[in-house]
């Protein structure tokens, strides 16, 4: 038997989100022989306007289970589509992404499999015997514990961010649909309209993110990250010491119980790396910490640390700039 992974596929608007991607590109960097295979729960319709970038990912099946139903979001059918499934084809270990569905689709699923779930991963590692080792921050983030499953598949959800999306190698992907038994009490509710009304800006994909902490200290000070954000064409972003104080909001929050961002750039003014929010910023391709502390923990995760005031290193960047 092929030893395998399995992929939840998330849409959104016929695309897979980039934590899908993510995943499989670590998967490819994994170098295992294992096989990577993607399940997608979608009408046909959008399989048909996504399916130009789902043959493209690297995968080397892709199990898409079908109806017209799927073309709205319901935890229940379609975490009950995923079980059905799962008891069918047994992949060693199954990921998904740790988004707002998937965090709401992974434990009903592990529940119903009766299986473990490492929630919420920042790394995965696979062993010689394709076992998933899990790793996520533990004891309020104090700690990273990395996590064993004692059952199969291995289950876990990967934080977005966690990791970059690289080049996909072109393999042939088989396609296989599957009609899901949606027959006796399974649909519950009957969704007549959908509207979305909050666009949400995936800015932890930015190539640069300025972000600010409570060495900033005033609210005032804290817009000149925004000042800076826009002169660089950045994002803003935050710790949580920041959003905190009501100087940012939390949707801009960088670590732990925040997003995971993956820049080409980091400018962390302020911050003092705290193991939270060093979590959410280790993908970064470069770190610049200003900070006045030389011996704060984020000057060991920077490329560059600035021992400096960081409204000043703010104010001069911004007459620069300008
Ligand atoms: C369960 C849990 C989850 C958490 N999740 C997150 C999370 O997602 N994100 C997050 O960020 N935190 C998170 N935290 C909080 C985290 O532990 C820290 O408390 C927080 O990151 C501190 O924010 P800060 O670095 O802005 O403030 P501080 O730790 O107070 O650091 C301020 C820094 O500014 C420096 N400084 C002072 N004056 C100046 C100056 N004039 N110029 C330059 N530097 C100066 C100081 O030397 C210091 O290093 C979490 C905590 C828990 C328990």
């Amino acid at each position: 038997m092929t030893n395998s992974i399995l992929v939840y596929i998330e849409l959104n608007n016929n695309q897979p989100l980039n934590v899908t991607k993510e995943i499989i590109s670590k998967l490819h960097n994994c170098n295992n022989n294992m096989q990577i295979n993607g399940v997608v729960i979608t009408d046909l319709q959008s399989y048909e306007l996504s399916k130009n970038i789902l043959l493209n990912i690297g995968l080397d099946n892709l199990y898409v289970i079908n109806d017209s139903i799927f073309d709205s979001f319901q935890t229940c059918i379609y975490s009950d589509a995923l079980v059905d499934f799962l008891k069918q084809n047994n992949p060693d270990i199954f990921l998904m992404g740790a988004t707002e569905k998937g965090r709401e689709l992974a434990p009903r699923t592990a529940s119903a499999l009766d299986i473990g779930l490492t929630a919420d991963c920042t790394d995965i590692t696979i062993t010689a015997d394709y076992d998933l080792l899990a790793t996520r921050p533990t004891y309020g983030g104090k700690m990273m514990a990395t996590i064993v499953s004692k059952t199969k598949p291995n289950f876990a959800t990967i934080r977005p961010g966690a990791f970059k999306i690289s080049n996909f190698p072109s393999r042939e992907t088989n396609v296989v649909f599957i009609t899901p038994d949606l027959s006796g009490e399974k649909i519950l509710t009957n969704i007549l309209k959908c509207e979305n009304k909050i666009q949400k800006d995936d800015w932890t994909c930015a190539e640069i993110i300025v972000s600010g902490g409570l060495g900033l200290k005033t609210k005032e000070n804290f817009e000149l990250i925004y000042k800076l954000s826009e002169l660089l064409n950045a994002k803003p972003a935050a710790s949580r010491g920041a959003v905190e104080m009501g100087w940012a909001p939390e949707s801009i929050q960088v670590g732990q119980t925040g997003s995971s961002v993956s820049p080409k750039l980091y400018l962390a003014f302020g911050i003092s790396g705290a193991m939270q929010h060093i979590v959410g910023i280790t993908n970064s391709d470069r770190i610049i910490a200003i900070n006045t502390d030389k011996s704060a923990p984020i000057m060991n995760s920077a490329d560059v640390a600035i021992v400096a005031d960081a409204v000043s290193v703010l104010k001069q960047m911004i007459s620069t700039y300008k």
